[in-house]
This record gives C-alpha cells, sequence and structure tokens, in this order.
C-alpha cells in the first residue's frame, strides 16, 4: 500500500532524529530504594535537558506546520477556526483504536489545538519493536512521528502510552516522578497505573501553548 511505504520512507529519514524520552524505562533502569537521586541512571529515568529540547523541538515543528497550513487558508479566504487543528496519519494499525482514543481525549480535555487524523498531516504514529520502548520523535525542522513500540504496549497500558506520546506533540515535557493522575508521569507510577486523562494542570498546560495560535507571532 503506497500510503504505508511512504510513511516508512518518512520513518528512516527521521532515524536520525532527536528522540523524546521512552514512555518509560525497563523496570531494569528503575531506581531502586538504595540508589542515590544523583546517579546517571536516574537522571536518564526521569529525563534529561536534551529529552526536554527534543520534545520542545517536536512541539514547535508541529506548530509551525499547523500554522503554515493556517496561514494558506486565510489566503484561500477560509474563516479561521478558533482551535489550531493539527493533523496526524495512522501507519500503526494494531494501535488505531488506541489512537482514536487518545485522539477524543485530549480534543475533549482542551480547547486551543483539535487532532484530526487525515492526509497533509502534521505529524505520524507508526509501531514496531524497540529495545527504548515508545517515544516520540523529530528531525527537529520539519515532521515528527510518534513510535508505539509492541512489548511495551503489554506491559503498560496502550491507551496510556499514545496518550502519553501524544501529549509531547502538543508540548508536554515527561514528569516521571509523578503520580498515576498525571499523564506525563508516564511509566513512573508503574505497569499498573491506566489512567489515559491529562490532569487539570496539563490541560490549562496544552491551552497556553496553544493559545493565540491562530495568529503566528
Ligand atoms: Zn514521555
Amino acid at each position: 500500500m503506497s500510503h504505508r511505504r511512504i510513511l516508512s520512507t518518512l520513518a528512516g529519514l527521521a532515524a536520525a532524529a532527536l528522540a523524546v524520552p521512552a514512555y518509560a524505562a525497563t523496570p531494569a533502569d528503575a531506581p531502586s530504594a538504595t540508589q542515590s537521586s544523583t546517579s546517571s541512571s536516574i537522571a536518564a529515568y526521569t529525563g534529561s535537558p536534551q529529552d526536554k529540547a527534543a520534545t520542545k523541538a517536536f512541539y514547535d515543528a508541529v506548530i509551525k506546520s499547523a500554522r503554515a497550513k493556517q496561514a494558506q487558508q486565510a489566503k484561500a479566504g477560509k474563516k479561521p477556526s478558533a482551535a489550531v487543528t493539527v493533523t496526524y496519519a495512522v501507519d500503526a494499525p494494531s494501535f488505531q483504536s488506541e489512537i482514536n482514543s487518545s485522539t477524543s481525549i485530549w480534543n475533549s480535555s482542551v480547547g486551543n489545538v483539535t487532532l484530526v487524523e487525515g492526509s497533509n498531516y502534521d505529524f505520524y504514529y507508526t509501531e514496531g519493536n524497540d529495545p527504548r520502548g515508545s517515544y516520540a520523535s523529530t528531525d527537529g525542522h520539519g515532521r515528527g512521528y510518534i513510535f508505539l513500540d509492541y512489548a511495551q504496549s503489554q506491559q503498560y497500558d496502550p491507551t496510556r502510552i499514545t496518550a502519553h506520546e501524544t501529549g509531547h506533540v502538543l508540548g508536554l515535557p515527561d514528569h516521571y516522578s509523578g503520580p498515576c493522575s498525571e499523564l506525563m508521569s508516564g511509566g513512573g507510577p508503574g505497569p499498573s497505573c491506566t489512567n489515559p486523562y491529562p490532569d487539570a494542570t496539563e490541560r490549562a498546560r496544552v491551552d497556553q501553548l496553544w493559545a493565540n495560535g491562530f495568529t503566528a507571532r
């Protein structure tokens, strides 16, 4: 199917891309109670400054792409909508229902940005096996993608993983030390945490990041 081939090519091009931290470290990487909080394994588990830069790069790329399309529509005389529309493609057939759930969760949680599946996309979902688990990735100057890992999605709730990674696209960084009620705590609270909803602070942050989305300043 040609659509899938195009996406695979894009994934190949983005291979050298910055990766936002994986959804969760493997259990072996989890800090033990006796480990010092300054050890490097814990720094990796909770995210590094480089990971935060990657999250910001992905958000910057997506908002730039969405705004460019809005500007084109405005030129064509179309009335702008209040929310910025971010369009995605799905090259992850096993996760279609989780992606649909993630989209409705986000669209009912925030008002300044709307996720829509379609062509001329700003980012896409793909799937496979990766020892790093699931992650969001960008080349820093264009489109990004969300990788959903098979093995991790059997250990952790796949809808929470998908909504969490989508949170990166919307500009939220990881916060592994947070409680299960936070979406961006990711795998931090452990596999028993299945909450796929952003909390009030996360929702407010996304609305803040996408406020004035139409007026590119
Ligand atoms: Zn994450």
